[in-house]
């Protein structure tokens, strides 16, 4: 058995070893699963997800800001049961199609609680939203206004909230592909065309701009980054309403220090007041730091190859996680029931790729074929970018509380794999 007896903190809130030295998550023993609902499974330990929700909310009380709305950012994770679990712990939800909106409203939330993205949303996705008034729709481009202009003419009475989405000029340090706040960026207004902008919707009579917007970036670990952005909007009018997006990072491995959700919200808090000024109307849009530590991947080892290096491969890989694939993404892994170990190895999937490689350089217990291997902060992004690569159906959802677990999403089928054919 390995030595290491002591959980990272990046497993799920509640995870730990037992007494045999396996893993539980969400009360149950992580091999059981493997052998319950099989391999590859995306594993959601439920009370996180609660846990994460409630911490934001509360931490908006503690820093004596009752004026608020968590929206999450359901990219992260659209599965209906994870947006569903939001809706009851009473957040809102953000949605950049027509069909992130169509699983929003299947899973509950009040029309009124969305927020629509997008920078190229068609009439069709615009109006979707319009029928069922979302509580804002994000202007992006000088395009949307056009549009937005023509789809609400007949709106006057009852006009449709929006906020304008800015490109504050600020960089959120993040890898290139998911930041988002620089000036040359395919999303949002730049602070230069933002003044035409605003007054263009403010004298539209089927638009009411509510106030303005901005998302900095993705696994972003400096509140400074924040700060800037929120100076960098301040000079651009007052406001009722502003929704200073999602980005909060979080530790993939366990060295990696985020900065805590209570300080991220009272740093949001205090910057406001002094920029933006006291009684604003505050919207966060968290994804990545609501669901990516409280899911983790199980794998089957298939088997393990010596060359110059140690393979072991998977029953998994790209198309369960693109992460590393896209952006390099590090994570850890452990065997579910041998955690720890010094088997330095290359933890590979099985896609037709030399780069699908989950995790280059990870110790193991000396993996053998037939282990459980467990992949944490696999909940953001992972269901999420799942493909069929190789024809592989893609993995379930379990969700795993308080000992008990139960299939969310089911795995595909082979005869999903054609179901669409005509
Ligand atoms: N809001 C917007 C507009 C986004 O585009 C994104 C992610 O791309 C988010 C929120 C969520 O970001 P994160 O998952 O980093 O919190």
């Amino acid at each position: 058995m390995a030595s290491v007896q002591t959980l990272s903190h990046v497993y799920p809130i509640g995870s730990r070893i037992d007494g045999d030295g396996r893993l539980q998550i969400g009360g149950c023993d992580v091999v059981e699963l493997a052998e319950r609902f099989g391999t590859p499974a995306y594993v959601v330990a439920e009370d996180d997800l609660r846990a994460r929700a409630r911490a934001f909310i509360d931490a908006f009380r503690a820093a004596g800001h009752e004026d608020f709305e968590v929206v999450f950012a359901s990219k992260a994770f659209p599965a209906t049961a994870v947006m569903a679990l939001f809706a009851q712990e009473g957040l809102g939800c953000d949605v950049a199609s027509a069909g992130e909106l169509h699983l929003a409203l299947r899973a509950g939330f009040d029309a009124a609680k969305l927020v629509l993205h997008g920078n190229a949303r068609d009439d069709a996705e615009l109006q979707a939203a319009l029928d069922v008034r979302v509580g804002h729709i994000v202007v992006d481009s000088g395009d949307d206004i056009d549009r937005l202009e023509r789809l609400t003419a007949g709106l006057g009475a009852n006009p449709q909230p929006v906020l304008l989405r800015i490109t504050p000029g600020v960089s959120g340090h993040t890898h290139e592909k998911i930041s988002t706040g620089q000036a040359d960026s395919k999303f949002g207004v730049g602070l230069a065309e933002a003044p035409g902008a605003i007054a263009r919707l403010q004298g539209l009579p089927g638009l009411e701009l509510r106030g303005l917007h901005f998302h900095l970036g993705s696994q972003l670990f400096t509140l400074e980054t924040f700060r800037d952005g929120i100076a960098a909007i301040a000079p651009l009018g007052d406001f009722p309403v502003y929704n200073l997006g999602g980005g909060l990072g979080v530790a993939y491995t366990d060295e990696q220090q985020p900065p805590a959700i209570e300080d991220y919200v009272a740093a949001l808090v205090e910057t406001t007041r002094e920029q933006l000024g006291a009684g604003k109307r505050l919207l966060i849009e968290p994804g990545r730091s609501l669901v990516a530590n409280g899911g983790v991947t199980i794998y089957r080892v298939v088997g393990v190859k010596r060359n110059v290096s140690t393979w072991v491969s998977v029953d998994g890989g790209m198309s369960d996680n693109l992460r590393p694939m896209l952006y390099g993404a590090r994570y850890e892994a452990d065997i579910a029931d041998r955690l720890g170990g010094s088997s330095r190895v290359h933890l590979t999937g099985k896609h037709c790729e030399s780069g699908d490689v989950l995790i280059r350089d990870v110790m193991l217990d000396d993996p053998r074929p037939g282990d459980v291997v467990v992949v944490p902060v696999t909940g953001a992004y992972g269901y999420a970018m799942a493909n069929n690569y190789n024809g592989v159906p893609r993995a379930p959802v379990i969700f795993a509380s308080d000992g008990e677990a139960r299939v969310v999403v089911r795995r595909e089928t082979l005869d999903d794999l054609h179901a669409r054919d005509v």
